[in-house]
């Protein structure tokens, strides 16, 4: 049986992963040139994923690259009032520790065989078993796994649904190393999560392992092209980051000084999502992990999904290997109700964040823990 797993992202490595830890191999094709290509983003808060990490045998190598007081949070109003503040004790479980993305995908990746991952092959269509990469090149199959991210091609095997605009757009920016650069933003900042809710608007800004703070402005109820058409200069970093600023009027100054202080790496960013509670009938031979079968609003659920996605078609597949057909739907049917639900749970908060009393619903959210 010969497996190919299309992306070499969370979902598509844990597959693999979990396969090889059950004596199956499978191929995985990257359209990346190599593992180092494009940076990898932020933190990820990895809650249920940890199951999959398990399901893995990397449950403990991810506990030690893990940070645990990256759960540290605090919420802030525009008018520089702390709401909350959440400091995590050094013995509190690691219920919610944050990763680098980067750390994570390389502890995947190791994790691998030599060769698995086959680098600088783009999917570009399939069908009767052959899979066909850009630029030439094709390979056979007996099971396609679409594992290449929100915006997938192997999503149009399976189903007609792309994902929609969600109504927010985001500017990164980022402070590098702020311990030495700016150490009085970093104390502000804290070790976490650091989120100021405004009306229409909201600031985050968090510790990456690297001591970089990345920090994304996002615009709520905004339409799709709102980055093209709202004046923010992105080719020329310093206008751009006063335009920032200017948007950021009447904001406390600690928040506009966040962005002053930051370097010329400003990244726009407009956000979609599947529909929520997306099916299609079962295929024998081709299944959909992660953002390609269900990308939602990015409120922590998106990794955590396709980490479980991946290990847990890999349990399939390993429990009924003369049968890839029942696996892929018995799959398929645990993914359906659990990505759902899941995806509920992000267009609610999604809601939340673009209602204009967010910071008072967001408290009310957070005070019962
Ligand atoms: C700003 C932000 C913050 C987030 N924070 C969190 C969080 O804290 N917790 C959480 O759970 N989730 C979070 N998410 C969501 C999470 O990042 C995604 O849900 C998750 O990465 C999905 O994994 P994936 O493997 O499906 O896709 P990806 O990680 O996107 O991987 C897809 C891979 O496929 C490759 N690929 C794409 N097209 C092709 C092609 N044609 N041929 C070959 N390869 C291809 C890509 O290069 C990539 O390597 C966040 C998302 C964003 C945008």
């Amino acid at each position: 049986m010969t497996i190919v797993i299309i992306g070499a992202g969370l979902g598509g490595l844990a597959l693999a992963r979990v396969l090889h830890v059950k004596g199956i191999d499978s191929e995985v094709y990257e359209r990346e040139p190599s593992r180092d290509a494009r940076g990898q983003g932020g933190m990820l808060d990895i809650h249920s994923g940890q199951r999959a990490l398990r399901e893995a045998e990397l449950l403990e190598p991810f506990f030690a690259i893990a940070r645990r007081e990256g759960q540290d949070m605090r919420l802030l109003q525009p008018d520089g009032t702390l709401l909350l503040q959440e400091d995590t004790p050094d013995d509190a479980p690691l219920a919610r520790p944050e990763v680098d993305r980067a750390d994570l995908r390389d502890l995947l990746l190791d994790s691998l065989p030599e060769g698995t991952v086959r680098w600088g092959h783009a999917f570009e269509s399939a069908g009767d078993g052959v899979v066909r990469f850009a630029g030439g090149g094709s390979t056979t199959y007996d099971l396609l796994v679409g594992a290449d991210g929100a915006q997938s091609r192997v999503r149009a095997l399976l189903t007609d649904a792309r994902p929609a605009h969600i109504g927010q757009n985001v500017v990164e920016v980022g402070i590098p190393d702020i311990d030495r650069t700016h150490p009085d933003l970093a104390a502000m900042v804290g070790r976490g999560n650091y989120w100021v809710l405004g009306d229409g608007m909201s600031l985050a800004a968090q510790r990456n392992g690297d001591g970089r703070v990345r920090i994304g402005l996002s615009f709520y109820n905004t339409p799709e092209d709102w980055l093209a058409t709202t004046g923010i200069p992105f080719d020329d970093p310093t206008a751009a980051k006063a335009r920032l600023v200017e948007l950021l009027h009447g904001w406390d100054a600690r928040f506009t000084a966040l962005i002053e202080a930051c370097d010329d790496a400003v990244a726009p960013r407009s956000l979609s999502a599947l529909p929520t509670g997306l099916t299609w009938p079962s295929a024998p031979d081709v299944t959909l992990v992660g953002d390609a079968a269900h990308l939602m609003p990015p409120v922590g659920e998106g990794a955590n999904m396709a980490l479980l996605d991946g290990a847990l078609l890999g349990l399939a597949l390993a429990a009924r290997p003369d049968d890839v057909p029942a696996a892929v739907e018995e799959y398929e049917r645990e993914m359906f109700e659990r990505t759902s639900a899941a995806a509920r749970m992000s267009a609610d908060m999604q809601e939340l964040l673009m209602s204009p009393n967010a910071a008072e619903r967001m408290l009310a959210f957070f005070q019962p823990r």
